[in-house]
């Protein structure tokens, strides 16, 4: 096919490919153990496959209700006032979305218009900055720093304006595997109270928090979950990132307005899964046991790197062990993510991506959602270093 020729101003000059299928793509071509995009290399749980086939051969292959089926919806609110104590009205407050990405990209574009602040804590998951610079929101950065990610309240207070219109909080965090605290939401909740700010809080990984820690969701706090978008991924619960399904919470006009966009971004996602996660969401034992099964690899993974010179950073939730390699080499940390990749076969990502001016902490993250033996394959390769 030729080039269309016609004159194309991009929305998004300056951004460049998700640096997840790029990391994949080099670790495939040069044959790496992929630790870079997080995703499991185990499959999910017979019995969802099992059940995924079933409704298919039931025939559940036609759009579902715009907001998502509404069992899987009246179980997501059974599950949320179990675990948190919140109340969300299956009917009005709860959407099915198409995985979390989806979610955080039609939020963003229901709040967010032209000028608005939006405050992001970097490093930051790669759709945040995209999907508030599509729609022509700006970006306000708070950056936290390793080893312990700690947000500096002081700084977020200074950086609210008039025009600040949302927070995006990302907790159990990705990259750096850091737990937000009970104090973290109460200092979220003062800058917040009588301001007109929305939050948008990205909890894909509730159930993946270690070391006997609580995952603080904005829901446990009223005054927080009443001006909050809480969104969630079934992908990371179940170990089936490729279904694409996740959901968002929040109060009933967000929500209105919430669907108002979803329903012609999206209108609704993938029926006969929704079914499936239906049928098995009473498992309380699946994610509540969830930390243990991770927190095992995370031990793992530092096991089979022990006696190497990287430096291990604090990961108490999400599937991702960051490394301080200061002490290996002095180079860029995206230099040498590519190199680890084609001289000693692990593929990783580079966290300076995940700040808009690529602070270069000399640290690489690496994905623990794989098989035990992926990660003592992977961290002998690292200790050979
Ligand atoms: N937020 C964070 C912090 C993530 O790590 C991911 C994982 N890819 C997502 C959102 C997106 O989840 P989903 O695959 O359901 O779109
Ligand atoms: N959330 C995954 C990660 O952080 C990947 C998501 C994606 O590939 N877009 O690695």
């Amino acid at each position: 096919m030729q080039n269309s020729n016609v004159s194309l101003a991009s929305k998004l000059p300056g951004i460049e490919q998700s640096i997840f299928s790029i990391m994949t793509a080099l670790a495939q071509k040069h044959d790496a153990i992929n630790l870079a995009q997080g995703f499991p290399d185990f499959n999910c749980r017979p019995d969802l496959i099992a059940a995924f086939t079933k409704y298919m051969q039931e025939g559940k292959n036609q759009y579902a209700p715009m907001p998502g089926i509404l069992p899987l919806r009246e179980k997501i609110a059974r599950k949320t006032q179990k675990l948190y104590g919140a109340n969300y009205d299956p009917e009005k407050e709860i959407t099915i979305t198409a995985g979390a990405t989806q979610a955080i990209y039609t939020i963003i574009s229901t709040i967010i218009k032209e000028k608005d602040e939006v405050i992001i804590f970097e490093p930051a998951y790669d759709s945040y900055i995209p999907s508030i610079l599509i729609n022509k929101g700006a970006p306000k950065y708070v950056q936290l720093e390793p080893p312990f990610y700690k947000i500096n309240w002081d700084q977020v207070k200074k950086l609210v304006t008039s025009k600040t219109r949302m927070i995006i909080l990302n907790t159990p965090h990705n990259p750096s595997g850091t737990v937000f605290t009970k104090e973290d939401m109460t200092q979220l909740e003062k800058i917040v109270t009588n301001r007109d700010i929305i939050i948008l809080s990205d909890e894909v990984y509730e159930h993946i928090v270690f070391d006997g820690i609580k995952h603080e969701s904005i829901c446990r706090y009223p005054e927080l979950a009443k001006r909050s978008f809480i969104v969630s991924s079934f992908g990371k619960t179940y170990h089936t990132t490729g279904w694409k399904l996740g959901y968002v919470l929040a109060p009933r006009d967000l929500t209105e307005e919430f669907r108002r966009v979803y329903s012609y971004a999206m209108f609704s996602a993938l029926t006969p899964a929704q079914y499936a996660y239906a049928d098995i969401l009473d498992d309380e034992e699946h994610y509540l046991g969830l930390g243990e099964f991770y927190q095992k690899k995370r031990d793992i993974f530092l096991e089979s790197i022990e006696g190497s010179k990287f430096i291990p950073i604090h990961c108490h939730g999400a599937y991702f062990q960051c490394l301080d390699y200061s002490a290996i080499s002095k180079e860029g940390d995206r230099k040498l993510a590519e190199k680890l990749t084609k001289d000693i076969g692990v593929a990783s990502i580079p966290t300076s991506v995940f700040y808009h001016d690529k602070l270069d902490y000399k640290v690489l993250r690496f994905c623990f959602a794989k098989s035990e033996e992926t990660l003592r394959k992977a961290g002998e390769k690292l200790k050979s270093l």
